[in-house]
């Protein structure tokens, strides 16, 4: 694999395609290595979903009834609670760059295994009565097999409530939606609800305004395949 099938690999699910600067194709590899096959991986993601948890137990049990807005937690999708690295593996053996027409032929298949302490999380989101947001930039035309991969492993949508409650808020769905920065659909969310919590694998997942909360409110996964960061390396990364 070429450094620019690298670096393009990495800018899976962002819109803005990643600068050609010096990624090795190894470190793609190991990269996805590292999440397949590490422990620490997965104790990574259970830590954080536990603290997670724990936080919203919290705010759970601070908020008391009569509150004018109910509560939601806002959780990213891809690498955050469906695991992609199957994907990637699979463009890493081939040695082939990220195309949008494979990832929608990956995204079809609705066969994303959920990210370990995810399902927990988001099932006990729904016992405390906390609606669950998944705001992803998969595109519109990937939100039917998106639910369908997210309810098939049980992941909470609404389904049984509040059937008119889209919770899945995917790229392009409204006028305004268009792009991959996700503030617009925060502040869709935020009409509604109070969002007492974001998880993500992004910084692009967490509101840019404000101080930063990472640890209370905000809670972050590893992912060292992709995301906005591959677009800032150094040129000796
Ligand atoms: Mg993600």
């Amino acid at each position: 694999m070429n450094r620019l099938a690298v670096v393009s690999l990495l800018a899976l699910a962002t819109s803005c395609a990643a600068p050609d600067r010096g990624m090795r194709p190894e470190h793609g590899r190991l990269a996805v290595a590292w999440v397949r096959h590490s422990p620490e991986r997965i104790a990574l993601c259970e830590q954080t979903y536990r603290a997670a948890t724990t936080a919203l137990r919290h705010e759970a049990a601070l908020a008391r009834t009569g509150l004018p807005l109910p509560l939601a937690v806002v959780v990213d999708v891809d690498e955050t609670v469906l695991d992609n690295s199957s994907y990637n593996a699979g463009l890493v053996k081939r040695g082939e760059a990220f195309q949008p027409t494979t990832w929608a032929s990956w995204v079809e298949e609705r066969s994303a295994p959920a990210i370990p302490g995810a399902l927990a999380f988001a099932r006990t989101a729904a016992e405390l009565g906390v609606t669950v947001f998944y705001v992803t930039n998969r595109t519109v035309a990937e939100e039917q097999a998106t639910r369908d991969n997210l309810r098939a492993l049980g992941f909470p949508l609404q389904d049984g409530g509040d059937a008119q409650l889209d919770v899945v808020l995917t790229r392009g769905e409204r006028a305004g939606w268009e792009g991959s920065g996700k503030g617009p659909r925060r502040e869709a969310v935020a009409r509604t609800h109070r969002v007492v919590l974001y998880v993500g694998d992004d910084r692009g997942d967490f509101p840019v305004e404000g101080p930063e909360s990472f640890g209370e409110g905000w809670f972050v996964l590893p992912n060292p395949m992709y995301g906005s960061w591959a677009r800032s390396l150094p040129p000796d990364a």
